[in-house]
């Protein structure tokens, strides 16, 4: 866990760009900065590399030394100018949020006098609530000197305005597509070139997202799953066992997660439009459904997931998805 800071010994190719642009003018960079891209480009990690770069007493041009009394901290999780403020780790609902008392907080630590920097990391900034983000506002205009707020987000948008413009903005996820293949090849080398174009299409082109999608088991059960639905739709029956098999054969998020690709790439395909999925073909369920029903059957499917945060018991709610996936 606290190794996190040093996992790697420099930034990911696709972000040596912003790295020079900070630290070559720190310390004249702001004392606030949002760090912000896709789901999968890296932000994190950029974010915990440049923490301890600005924290190190002996740094080096890419990335702190490791072993000054900071890093030490660090690694320790000891670190007393470093405070990291996220959602409460207990609530893992989607829609948890940073709250108004963690900003309160570290107003204190951000206006006292020390030696050295002191460092504030966010994430998800799009979790901070209406009340934390003014609170934080009032932080940004006033801070102590040596001082660093950085934000992260995936959704640059769901962020107020008045936030936005008082910070520094760094898009992380700029790559092209060659070099987004390069990564995953590199660091997935079983992989073959359409296993790799698959994760990456399923993956919006982020690298990272791509290899956190590699070993989960749905990957290779869009096949059968494409085959029973099929079968179910056609036959109109088997609907109880068909729901017994994949409660065993998968968790409820994973086959949630499955078929909205699944769907998502029926929509596509009514829209004329690219699929993700393209080692399945879809052209016999397709002539099932109409869009509208694919549209319905994606907003349960999103609702379904947000259910499950709730607890409710997952056995219902497959045999639900398949009573849903039959109403044609
Ligand atoms: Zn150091």
């Amino acid at each position: 866990m606290s190794d996190q800071f040093f996992k790697q010994p420099m930034v990911y190719a696709w972000q040596q760009e912003t790295w020079q642009r900070l630290t070559l003018r720190f310390p004249d960079i702001g004392h606030g900065i949002l760090l912000y891209g896709k789901k999968g480009a890296g932000k994190k990690d950029f974010a915990l590399h440049f923490v301890a770069w600005l924290l190190c007493l002996d740094k080096k041009p890419q990335a702190a030394c490791g072993v000054c009394a900071s890093c030490q901290w660090l690694k320790s999780n000891t670190h007393p100018n470093y405070v990291h403020i996220s959602t409460d780790d207990d609530s893992k609902q989607v829609h948890a949020q940073i709250k108004i008392d963690k900003i309160r907080e570290i107003q204190p630590f951000v206006q006292q006098t020390v030696e050295g920097w002191r460092v504030v990391l966010i994430e998800p900034a799009e979790a901070l609530n209406t009340a934390a983000a003014n609170a934080l506002l009032k932080t940004l205009e006033e801070p102590g000197e040596r001082t660093m707020i950085i934000l992260l987000t995936d959704h640059l948008l769901k962020l107020p305005a008045t936030i936005r413009s008082r910070l520094q903005r760094y898009a992380l996820d700029r790559l092209s597509t060659e070099e987004a293949y390069t990564h995953v090849s590199q660091h997935a080398p079983e992989l073959n070139q359409h296993q790799i174009q698959l994760l990456l299409n399923l993956a919006y082109d982020m690298p990272l997202r791509a290899l956190e999608l590699a070993p989960q088991a749905w990957l290779e059960q869009r096949q059968a799953l494409l085959h029973d639905w099929l079968s179910l739709v056609k036959h109109k029956n088997g609907l109880v066992r068909y729901a017994n098999k994949w409660a065993k054969a998968l968790s409820f998020i994973e086959l949630c997660q499955m078929m909205q690709y699944l769907i998502t790439d029926m929509i596509a395909l009514k829209l004329n439009q690219q699929i993700k999925n393209i080692d399945l073909n879809f052209s016999d369920i397709l002539s099932y459904y109409d869009l509208n029903t694919l549209f319905n059957i994606s907003h349960k499917l999103q609702d379904a997931k947000m259910y499950m945060q709730q607890n409710i018991q997952s056995q219902l709610m497959i045999d639900d998805l398949f009573v849903m996936l039959l109403n044609l």
